[in-house]
């Protein structure tokens, strides 16, 4: 199950590492590196479930004691699910939020005079 075990471990390290950097973005880490991060753990996410659903398969063909390796490999797939939530959390917070038109909500440019959707005359603020 060497395999298995390697899959996990590695999710584990990107685990922490990704906690690392959500510890630290407070002092304006870039953005494109947590995009980046995101990408990373997404891979090791699609990874892992393809992992438990080979484990799962040789459960089901009774090859061995697979229940406690499906489990520990479920519990850090959600730990890096976690992960980039936070990430996106974080970008979400480092990310200037695009004006809206007052009236029809749409997202307009920083130097827009009027709304490209409903013509509404946008207010300097
Ligand atoms: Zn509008």
């Amino acid at each position: 199950m060497e395999f298995i075990k390697n899959i996990s471990e590695k999710a584990k390290d990107f685990g922490e590492k990704a906690k690392e950097i959500t510890k630290r973005s407070g002092e304006l880490l870039e953005v494109t590196k947590m995009r980046y991060e995101i990408s990373k753990l997404e891979r090791i996410m699609v990874n892992n479930v393809e992992a438990i659903g080979e484990l799962y398969f040789r459960k089901f063909k009774g090859e061995g004691e697979l229940a406690e390796e499906i489990e520990r490999l479920c519990q850090s797939t959600q730990g890096v699910e976690q992960d980039i939530a936070n990430l996106r959390t974080q970008i979400e917070k480092l990310t200037p939020k695009a004006p809206l038109c007052p009236k029809c909500q749409t997202a307009l440019t920083e130097e827009a005079k009027f709304c490209h959707n409903c013509g509404t005359k946008i207010e300097e603020q």
